[in-house]
């Protein structure tokens, strides 16, 4: 074992959560975060401005560009990724590390770019692709939220027909036909029993 280094395999209940953009990643999430307490979420770093009900510390850690970047410098990140083009979000190293190393098990919800930093890194942790039941739903779902411009929502559309090949990279894939179903698959996969709520 070198020394500084931690393998995956010390701690195998890394599972890392990737898929394309408006699959439903923040729902599933926010699925286990509210009933799944045994799960540790990563909290990721962004640049991004916070919505309506968003917390610091609890949905993101907000921050500033700057201390993103010397964040980023001073090698603190396990991954980062400029998402959709716009913002910075990174999963802080230490953090993610130290909650595996205490037992938890640890969730960390990703985009695509990041998935593939971490599987460089810590090649060991589950990778779990999240899936739309179809093109059609994918399409509805990003188009339906309403958040996006339409030439936004054609820019990310791209994307997700680029991010749904990456699939075969993935060790697992659960389709988000249902959230708490897709939930409660991706608990059984970390190897927790699924509640029975
Ligand atoms: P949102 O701004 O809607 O919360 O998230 C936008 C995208 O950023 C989602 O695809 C989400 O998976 C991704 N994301 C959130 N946190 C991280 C992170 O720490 N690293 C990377 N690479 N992507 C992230």
């Amino acid at each position: 074992q070198t020394k500084g280094t931690m393998t995956a395999s010390q701690h195998p209940q890394i599972t890392v959560l990737a898929g394309p953009t408006a699959v439903g990643k923040g729902t599933v999430s926010t699925y286990i975060r509210e009933n799944y307490p045994e799960v540790w979420l990563s909290v990721s770093a962004t640049t991004r401005a916070p919505r309506p009900g968003e917390q610091d510390g609890v949905h993101y850690y907000f921050i500033a560009r700057e201390e993103f970047d010397r964040l980023v410098q001073a090698d603190q990140m396990l991954e980062w990724a400029v998402v959709h083009g716009k913002n910075c979000y990174g999963t802080i190293r230490d953090k993610v590390l130290e909650a595996a190393a205490a037992g938890r098990h640890v969730l960390l919800e990703i985009d695509l770019q990041g998935a593939r930093q971490v599987k460089k890194t810590l090649p060991d942790a589950k990778f779990v692709f999240l899936a739309p039941p179809s093109w059609e739903e994918l399409v509805r779902r990003l188009v339906g939220r309403g958040t996006e411009s339409a030439e936004e929502q054609q820019r990310r559309l791209e994307t997700a027909k680029l991010e749904l090949a990456a699939e075969p990279e993935f060790d697992v894939t659960i389709v988000n036909d249902d959230v708490k179903r897709a939930a409660d698959e991706l608990v059984s996969h970390m190897g927790l029993a699924p509640r029975d709520v």
